[in-house]
C-alpha cells in the first residue's frame, strides 16, 4: 500500500445515525432503466408531458457522466448537489455530530463555512493564515483535538484569492481527519485540481462548482469529488431530486460545450491583468494581491469611504476591512471590460 495514504476508517468518521439510517427510496430509484414503453402510474405525477412533469433522475446519470469523462473521475467518485453549499452542508450532516464534534478553517475564507457550521451546531475553529495568506499548518496542528472531524480549505481561497501551497495541503492530508478543499475559482487557475488525488487519499474531499467560471450561478450545480466510501455515505443522506431537470440540462450541455466556456475564462484572465494594470496607476489604491481567481483583493486607503464612494457611483464591490489580514480591503470581481471601465472611471474621480 503507498505508505502516504492516512490510515482513516471512514466508516468510524460518520455519525452513527447516519451509519444506521435508511435511506428514502423515491419512485425513480426503483425505476433506474428508463424504458420508454413502461406506463409510470408510480410517482403521483401529472401524467400529460411538458418536458418537466417527471421528476428529475434522482441520480443524474447522463450530467454525471459527461463529467466523469471531462475529469476522468469514476462515477462513483462523484457526487452533485444545489451548488456546493448544499454539498458542504451534506459533509457537515454525514461526519460532525452537533455539540460534540469540530471543524478547523483558516481565516480570512469563505464566510459560509462558519455559518454551516453554526447551522449544523458544530464548533467552528479558526486558525489565522499567516501574513502571505498561506496555512499555518503548525497552529493547526496544534488546534486539532480527538472530537476534529474536517480541516476545511479553500484553494485558490477567497477572499484573499491564492492557491494554499501543496506542501502545506499535503501535510494536512497525512492527518487523521477530513480534508475538503473547496475549488470554486479552480477554473481560473493554472494549478492542478486536488482531484486527482482522490484516489491517494481517503480523506480528501474535493468540492466544485459551476457559479463561477462556467457562468452558471442561476442554475446552482455543486461538485463534490471523493473515495467511494464518502460518496456513498453522503448519497445517503441526499435529497432524492436535489439537481432539477432544468439544471441537469443546462449543466450537461453548457459542459459538453466547455471549449466555449475556456475563451470566455481566458477573457476574464485578460480582462483581470487589465484591469490590476489600470488598478496600480490610481492613487488611492495601496496594494492589488496577487489573483488565482476572477476577482482582486485591492488595498486602498480607507475601505469603508471608498466602498461607500463607489456604491454612489453606481459600483458594488465587497468590503472586506473587517476580515483578519484584509485591512482596507475590498475584494473586486473582475467584470465585463466595459464595467472594468466603469469601476476605473468611478475611483479615478475620487478624492
Ligand atoms: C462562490 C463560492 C462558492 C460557490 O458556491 P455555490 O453554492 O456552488 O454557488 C463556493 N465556495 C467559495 C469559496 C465561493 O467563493
Amino acid at each position: 500500500m503507498d505508505d502516504r495514504r492516512p490510515n482513516i476508517n471512514i466508516i468510524d468518521f460518520a455519525r452513527p445515525s447516519i451509519l444506521k439510517l435508511k435511506p428514502y427510496a423515491s419512485a425513480k430509484d426503483e425505476f433506474k432503466d428508463f424504458d420508454n414503453d413502461l406506463i409510470f402510474l408510480d410517482a403521483n405525477e401529472n401524467p400529460y408531458e411538458n418536458g418537466l412533469n417527471r421528476y428529475p433522475d434522482p441520480n443524474q446519470t447522463k450530467l454525471k457522466n459527461v463529467i466523469s469523462e471531462i475529469k476522468g473521475i469514476p462515477l462513483q467518485n462523484i457526487l452533485l448537489g444545489n451548488g456546493s453549499d448544499e454539498i458542504l452542508d451534506m459533509v457537515f450532516r454525514v461526519f460532525c455530530e452537533p455539540l460534540k464534534d469540530n471543524v478547523i478553517i483558516s481565516i480570512p475564507t469563505f464566510g459560509m463555512y462558519k455559518v454551516l457550521a453554526d447551522i449544523n451546531n458544530v464548533t467552528c475553529k479558526k486558525v489565522l493564515l499567516t501574513t502571505d495568506f498561506q496555512l499555518d499548518v503548525e497552529n493547526i496542528l496544534s488546534t486539532i483535538d480527538e472530537n476534529t472531524k474536517i480541516i476545511l480549505l479553500c484553494s485558490p481561497n477567497n477572499p484573499t484569492g491564492n492557491l494554499m501551497a501543496k506542501e502545506d495541503v499535503l501535510k494536512l492530508l497525512l492527518l487523521p481527519v477530513l480534508v475538503v478543499i473547496d475549488e470554486a475559482y479552480i477554473d481560473f487557475s493554472d494549478a492542478k485540481s486536488w482531484l486527482n488525488e482522490i484516489g491517494n487519499y481517503n480523506n480528501l474531499i474535493v468540492t466544485q462548482t459551476l457559479s463561477k467560471a462556467f457562468g452558471l450561478a442561476g442554475i446552482r450545480l455543486g461538485i463534490c469529488y471523493a473515495s467511494d466510501k464518502i460518496i456513498e455515505l453522503l448519497h445517503k443522506i441526499k435529497m432524492p431530486y436535489n439537481v432539477s431537470i432544468l439544471t441537469q440540462i443546462k449543466a450537461t450541455k453548457s459542459l459538453e460545450e466547455v471549449v466555449n466556456i475556456q475563451n470566455e475564462i481566458d477573457l476574464i484572465i485578460r480582462n483581470k491583468s487589465n484591469l490590476y494594470k489600470e488598478l496600480l496607476k490610481i492613487d488611492l489604491v495601496n496594494k492589488i494581491y496577487d489573483s488565482d481567481t476572477n476577482f482582486l483583493l485591492v488595498k486602498v486607503d480607507n475601505a469603508n469611504i471608498r466602498y461607500a464612494q463607489l456604491l454612489e457611483k453606481g459600483v458594488v464591490v465587497r468590503n472586506r476591512t473587517n476580515e483578519p489580514l484584509c485591512e482596507d480591503c475590498l475584494r473586486i470581481t473582475v467584470g465585463t471590460e466595459q464595467d472594468n471601465e466603469n469601476l476605473i472611471k468611478a475611483l479615478r474621480s475620487l478624492n
